[in-house]
């Protein structure tokens, strides 16, 4: 086996440790969380390594990033892709041309040009509100008072299937400060009634699992480090 390959064969391995250990822990099966891999800053090469390796859900953070990837991931006929950065409702059509799932709504007119776009092209795009719970000024999302207000424009948008809430906790080097954030995620898809949870990335996915996650998003334990953007 290649070195890359067989170097991404063990991380996968250490991570599906992880999940596993996890789900027993609270009792739940391995079949409750989807291990999305998110390949953001590394080329098409990797995702076709991945995907070698078994995995079949990818997550990607821009959409002229993995527009300019997609020609090399032909050979992944089965693969599904999710945009979990932010969409601007003007990069709407284009990213219904390329993800199946988009993981970040945080407005009524981005589900709208979304339902647009997806209703020209006679699919169905799965689609997730992104909630902000930190309150922190900077990032991006909904905020929890607007979900009723979210759920009420999905209601009449027939090429939109909302499922569930997406967060990012504020981030750190510790497991433990992301719970309540968790915890909060999965009383608000309680209240109203969403299935999918998407919470969890490479430092806390054994917390956002112990509260009930059912999307991971896994980076840096699959890949390795980013590479550093290349400077002009
Ligand atoms: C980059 C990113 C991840 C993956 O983070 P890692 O710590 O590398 O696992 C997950 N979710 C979002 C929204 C991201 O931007």
């Amino acid at each position: 086996m290649p070195p890359e390959e067989a170097e991404f064969a063990q991380r996968l391995a250490a991570v599906e440790e992880r999940i596993q250990r996890a789900v027993q822990r609270c009792g739940r099966k391995r079949e409750s969380v989807t291990l999305v891999a998110v390949s953001k800053k590394f080329p098409a090469e990797r995702l076709v390594i991945a995907y070698q390796a078994g995995l079949r859900e990818f997550g990607e953070n821009y959409v002229q990033e993995f527009a300019d990837k997609r020609a090399g991931l032909t050979s992944l006929t089965d693969a599904r892709y999710h945009l979990i950065g932010h969409l601007q409702s003007n990069k709407a059509r284009v990213a219904c041309e390329l993800f199946q799932v988009i993981q970040t709504i945080d407005s009524p007119k981005l589900l709208n040009r979304l339902n647009l776009s997806a209703g020209e092209r006679g699919v169905t795009i799965e689609a997730m509100i992104e909630v902000k719970l930190s309150g922190e000024e900077s990032k991006s999302g909904a905020d929890p008072v607007v979900i009723p207000a979210l759920l009420d424009a999905a209601a009449s948008c027939p090429h939109i299937s909302l499922t569930g809430l997406m967060t990012i906790p504020p981030w750190s080097d510790d497991p433990e400060p992301a719970r309540p954030y968790f915890r909060q995620l999965a009383a608000l898809a309680r209240q109203y009634n969403l299935p999918k949870l998407s919470m969890g990335m490479s430092g806390d996915l054994e917390t956002a699992i112990e509260e009930g996650a059912t999307i991971i998003r896994v980076g840096t334990a699959l890949f390795g480090k980013r590479p550093k953007p290349v400077s002009a």
